[in-house]
């Protein structure tokens, strides 16, 4: 353990399937392959099994907000179907103490409009001067709900992460005291590590050896995207959780490029392969207690994604609820989509579940596509997930 280095080994994962779809228009009018537009595990399912769902509402377990006009665009996409989200801290200058996260949670609650309800859960973005009694005193107030680690330039704002890990030990060993989780962005940084083996990297030489060092810590594994992220998150025992993204489920590698690069589909942790993929859907779909959803939507301005160093980040708050329920419906689970969206979350931090419920109802035509959301910067496009989408969410 240390630093966030090269390591020996990685994934070399095995038994990719190809499956193409057109996103848009504009792939096809410049060359991409004809393909069909469902996926073909939608076209194995019986539909007519199930035509509403009620849930407890859901929370979002991982979420960027941005700060300002952003933030005030984005929050009611999220707050209009999830009672709670824990508020990732990346924003410039990235969340460090407590005062900040108290002011950033009061401008959050600034920009919810009227009548909607939201509890916004913050974090702390881990530095290597964090001040262990700070996070200590954040947490004593119930302001905050975890802290995470990102290593230093692995994702969007995280150059002010953590180089050296043994610089942030005392941290972690008063997290481990007080019980609060550590939420992990699991990707080694090292340019000769092939960045789809990142993750599994990682976890062989950074997060397996800190959790052997503080085997009191509690860690939530973020948006894991591989097989071995999701075996790892398995073996952990209660105090390792894994969030799971909304759109890990649906893309793997093929769809950022294959027939002409996609921006929109570019995010980090980088979509895998499809066994990779599948892996995640047999993970989010088991009802496990360790998986939760955390949607990792993050909002870019289109100028900023369609661009020659286009930014990560998928941004799905508007409909993840629609589509997870046709996930879980393809995985014929939708039995278990309460556990992922609404109970498991709750239940690794020690929060009681909602109390109120959102009811879907699948439509005989499809929904109208989501589109962009306007901002006063620009527009934001919702992720496309290339299928039809049929349920409706009925808040
Ligand atoms: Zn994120």
């Amino acid at each position: 353990m240390g630093t966030f280095g090269p390591a020996p080994g990685g994934s070399t994962p095995q038994g990719a399937t190809a499956r193409g779809w057109p996103p848009s228009a504009d792939c096809q009018a410049s060359g991409g392959a004809e393909i069909p537009l469902e996926s073909p595990a939608a076209l194995r399912y019986p539909k007519d099994t199930m035509t509403e769902l009620t849930l407890r509402r859901p929370d979002d377990w991982h979420l960027h907000l941005r700060d300002g006009a952003m933030l005030k665009a984005v929050l009611p996409e999220t707050a209009r179907h999830f009672a709670r989200a824990i508020v990732m801290p990346n924003l410039v200058p990235p969340v460090v103490t407590g005062d900040e996260a108290r002011a950033y949670r009061d401008r959050i609650l600034a920009a919810l409009p009227e009548g909607m309800a939201f509890e916004p859960l913050m974090t702390l973005y881990l530095t290597e001067t964090t001040d262990p009694a700070d996070v200590a005193a954040a947490h004593a107030s119930g302001l905050v709900k975890a802290v995470k680690l990102y290593p230093a330039g692995a994702t969007t704002n995280s150059q002010s992460g953590v180089r050296d890990l043994s610089k942030v030990v005392p941290v972690l060993e008063k997290m481990a005291d007080i019980g609060l989780p550590l939420c992990v962005h699991g990707e080694v940084t090292a340019a000769d590590v092939d960045i789809f083996d990142r993750e599994a990297v990682f976890i062989d030489s950074v997060l397996d050896p800190l959790r052997r060092q503080l085997p009191g810590l509690r860690v939530v594994m973020e948006h894991v995207t591989t097989a071995e992220g999701v075996a790892y998150a398995r073996s952990g025992g209660p105090d390792l959780g894994a969030t799971i993204t909304t759109h890990h489920l649906v893309i793997n590698r093929n769809h950022i490029l294959a027939g002409g690069i996609r921006p929109h589909y570019y995010c980090l942790p980088v979509a895998k392969r499809e066994s990779h993929r599948l892996a995640l859907r047999a993970a989010a779909t088991s009802g496990d207690t360790c998986f939760f959803l955390g949607t990792d939507s993050a909002p870019h301005l289109d100028a900023l994604k369609e661009h020659a160093c286009g930014c990560a980040g998928c941004f799905t708050a508007t409909n993840t609820l629609s589509i997870l329920a046709h996930v879980f419906e393809e995985e014929q689970a939708l039995d278990r989509l309460e556990a992922f969206t609404s109970l498991n979350g709750p239940a690794f931090y020690g929060l009681p579940p909602n109390t109120t419920r959102v009811r879907l109802v699948r439509q005989s035509a499809p929904l109208p596509q989501p589109g962009k959301i306007a901002t006063s910067l620009g527009p934001v496009t919702v992720f496309d997930p290339g299928f039809a989408l049929y349920w409706k969410v009925e808040p």
